[in-house]
């Protein structure tokens, strides 16, 4: 399995076997074009399957190479943005929807592994989240109150699962877990079984609009759909929606423990950012997983040192004998706290998309596969106005986010560089990249292993920001909106949609 990055997650590690995808396009038009072969694109697929519709899903690389192979896969009922945030921002009957919402989702999860047998460990569990300082207990204490308002089985508790010491805990029951790459092979395969297809490495880049149908672009040749979904994390293309999300990176590992101790629930600290825990059973190996350290994409060069400082803490609570997996992922927060699932501002009537899940999406992607398909099927959801990409909402911190998610924007020019310049200039480590100032110009260095130089323009090919290297992922990443490059400029997620442009090294 293939993941956008240098590092290997558990389900990576543990994985799977995918159904085998057809080489070509078919000659057929279908109803739904759905775009990108993650949690959200599959589970999508699968809805509108049981309602009778035709569709196919295109993914650029292959099944879970985005941040669905790089999750942790807490499955909850509640969210980063808590319910009492929720409650002041949308109101209360906002809040109590958005839990409907997530109690169906996990329900649906549920139905899904029952009805296609899929195999991918997943079992409930209760989640815990626990305050450490006076502000924390008073923050717990706001989220508890709304999360009763809005109907979740919460109550007050005086043990966590953790060995970290608190001064308040709540509860919430019936929240789960799983191996998520497990779960999306299950649902990708019952898809194909159905009669769905499943096309790898095929990117969609755009389309026309004929009236009712959309002549789609995609790297294998042109498929036409009566509508396109863009489950792509982000959709591609400058959009109203990338200026109300900003791409941050959050870190994982999975360790083994010396004395046995795995926790029996999920765990939250109320950190910012908050740390995460949970203990995952992968053919009858038990696993700590645990996560945190999260930062804007591109504001960090040296990611090496997030997994360091989430090891060291961890060191210092549990009895780690193994750093089996470390890998970091990408999501996206949105302005206003809640995602945008529905009709896709500026496009024709057809074309939807769901972004903006934050550290949520394993429970977001099945609210987006209900939502999408009553759109699709009824031309209403229950959880449209909710979820509006279009909406406005003018809260606190709005106009901040906006402006710290517009960074810097740069020109370049030259294609062609002196190699012997270049060394001089950067004192590059072999593996180690860098954006260096080259006579005037930006240039986004890397040097492999071997010590052979590589050398991009290094505006991002979306939106012209600056892109900074990323060391543990081994990957250019912009700051702006989350495109993510390879060491030889290729796209590998995010929104761009034309690879860094290359620049000839003269080696005279
Ligand atoms: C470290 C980390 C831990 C997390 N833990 C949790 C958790 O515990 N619980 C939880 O609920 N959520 C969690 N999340 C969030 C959750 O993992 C994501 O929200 C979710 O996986 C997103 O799924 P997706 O299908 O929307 O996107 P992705 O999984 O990113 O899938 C999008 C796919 O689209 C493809 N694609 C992109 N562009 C194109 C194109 N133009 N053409 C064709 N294909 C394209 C990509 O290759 C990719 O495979 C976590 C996130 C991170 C980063």
């Amino acid at each position: 399995m293939q993941r956008d990055g240098a590092t290997t997650s558990l389900w990576q590690g543990t994985t799977t076997d995918f159904p085998a995808t057809p080489q070509a396009l078919p000659t057929e038009p279908v109803d739904v074009l759905i775009v990108g072969g993650g949690i959200t694109g599959l589970t999508t697929a699968i809805e509108l399957q049981r309602q009778g519709r035709s569709c196919l899903v295109a993914e650029a690389h292959s099944i879970g190479y985005g941040t669905t192979g790089g999750t942790t896969a807490h499955l909850n009922t509640f969210f980063d943005t808590t319910y009492d945030m929720v409650e002041s921002d949308f109101g209360e009957d906002s809040a109590r929807l958005l839990h409907t919402g997530a109690r169906a989702a996990l329900d649906l999860i549920k139905r899904n592994i029952a009805e296609f047998a899929i195999e991918c460990e997943h079992n409930d569990r209760d989640g815990y989240v626990y305050a450490q300082t006076d502000t924390q207990e008073e923050e717990l204490d706001k989220m508890f109150q709304a999360s009763v308002n809005a109907g979740a089985e919460v109550e007050v508790t005086d043990s966590i699962p953790v060995p970290l010491p608190f001064r308040k805990a709540i509860v919430f029951r019936r929240q789960a877990q799983f191996h998520p790459t497990r779960y999306i092979a299950g649902l990708a395969s019952a898809f194909v079984a159905g009669g769905g297809t499943i096309l790898d490495n095929c990117r969609v880049s755009d389309f026309e609009n004929e009236d009712v149908w959309l002549s789609v672009n995609t790297s294998q040749g042109v498929i036409r759909a009566r509508f396109l979904i863009w489950a792509t994390h982000i959709p591609p293309g400058i959009n109203l929606l990338h200026f109300r999300n900003a791409p941050y990176r959050s870190y994982a590992v999975a360790a083994t423990l010396s004395d046995d101790a795995y926790p029996e629930g999920l765990a939250y600290d109320m950190y910012d950012p908050y740390h995460y825990y949970r203990t995952q059973e992968v053919d009858g190996k038990r696993y700590l997983i645990a996560g945190g350290e999260d930062h804007k994409t591109g504001h960090v060069t040296n990611t090496d040192q997030c997994f360091t400082h989430l090891e060291a803490y961890l060191r210092n609570h549990f009895a780690i004998e193994d750093i089996a997996y470390r890998w970091s992922s990408q999501y996206f927060e949105p302005a206003d706290g809640l995602p945008y699932i529905g009709h896709l501002p500026g496009n024709p009537k057809n074309v939807f998309v769901a972004t903006g899940f934050s550290g949520n999406g394993m429970t977001y992607s099945h609210i987006a596969a209900v939502t999408l398909t009553e759109l699709i099927t009824r031309g209403e959801s229950g959880y449209a106005t909710l979820f509006a990409p279009a909406r406005v909402k003018p809260v606190a911190g709005f106009m901040d986010f906006v402006k710290e998610n517009a960074d810097v924007v740069a020109q370049f020019v030259g294609k062609r560089l002196k190699t012997e310049k270049l060394r001089e200039l950067a004192e590059l480590a072999p593996g180690e990249g860098r954006v260096v100032k080259f006579e005037g110009t930006n240039v986004a260095l890397y040097k492999n292993e071997q010590g052979k130089l590589f050398a991009l323009n290094p505006v991002c090919t979306h939106a012209k920001c600056v892109v900074d290297w990323n060391g543990a992922e081994q990957s250019w990443d912009c700051p702006c909106h989350g495109a993510r490059y390879s060491i030889t400029g290729e796209v590998l997620t995010g929104p761009a949609r034309a690879n860094l442009e290359p620049i000839d090294l003269d080696e005279l």
